[in-house]
């Protein structure tokens, strides 16, 4: 029922020859991973010449942030959602935990851009996950709780029909240490069951991937979770053999 989807987070990395050759790269392995939706987010300056490299093939774009404010204004260096709807982009990452961590974003305010997303028409990707210190002190559920619990607060459960959730512990981001298939499978089993608690119609086809030092080699047994419909990957989306690996695990889970 829910199929699989890939995204790309570039983070603040590339250029416009460096992403050329990666778009490049990607669009000539497509056929590896024809039925897996497919995302990049590259940095708001490329997102247009991006854009432009991916027309005609399945790949869709994502902005890596949004402005939490209804309407543009005097908001220096913020971006709207519409103006990412108008450059091209379907999707919005929101409260990745570095804006969490390195730019004070605290779950009102990643709930806000969660609203603003949606109101642009774009789907955002909202990221939740614990802290290493969280994970070892049991508080993993408590703070997937909280961080979920802000949108479905402000944004309601039918929001979720329009967004996907990425589960992204903080300690596997970056790190090369990826969650266990087990730890994975039962963090994305909660954040469903949450959904659930308040309307498991919307629950059972809302996408949720993991994030965290996904590579090629790791990215098979994630994916085969029940609850783990894709993934959102940082470093491994530079390199098109390799972002296309991941893809191709996510194909191979189709049945
Ligand atoms: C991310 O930034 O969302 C991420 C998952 O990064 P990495 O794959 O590099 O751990």
């Amino acid at each position: 029922m829910r199929g699989y989807f890939v995204a790309g987070n570039w983070k603040m990395n590339g250029s416009h020859s460096a992403n050329a050759a990666l778009i490049d790269g990607i669009r000539k392995g497509l056929d590896r991973c024809r039925d897996v939706d497919i995302a990049v987010c590259p940095p708001a300056a490329y997102l247009e010449s991006v854009g432009a490299a991916i027309r005609g093939s399945p790949i869709a774009l994502g902005g890596q942030n949004v402005c939490d404010q209804d309407k543009p204004g005097a908001f220096t260096g913020e971006i709207h959602g519409s103006m990412l709807a108008d450059v091209g982009c379907k999707f919005a990452i929101v409260g990745h935990s570095e804006r969490r961590a390195l730019y004070g974003e605290d779950d009102q305010r990643v709930a806000r851009k969660f609203k603003a997303a949606q109101a642009s028409g774009l789907v955002p990707i909202l990221c939740v996950g614990e802290t290493l210190e969280q994970r070892e002190s049991d508080q993993t559920e408590a703070v997937l709780k909280r961080q979920l619990d802000a949108v479905l607060d402000l944004c309601g459960i039918a929001s979720f029909t329009r967004a996907v959730i990425a589960y992204e512990p903080v300690w596997a981001i970056g790190t090369g240490r990826t969650a266990s298939p087990q730890q994975a499978q039962e963090a994305h089993a909660f954040l469903r069951s949450m959904l659930a608690d308040r309307d498991a119609r919307i629950a059972a086809p809302t996408r949720i991937l993991y994030g965290g030092s996904v590579k090629g080699d790791n990215a098979k047994e994630l994916f085969a979770c029940a609850d783990v419909d894709g993934g959102l990957i940082g470093g491994a989306s530079l390199k098109a053999e390799e972002f296309l690996t991941i893809c191709a695990a996510a194909q191979a889970q189709i049945k």
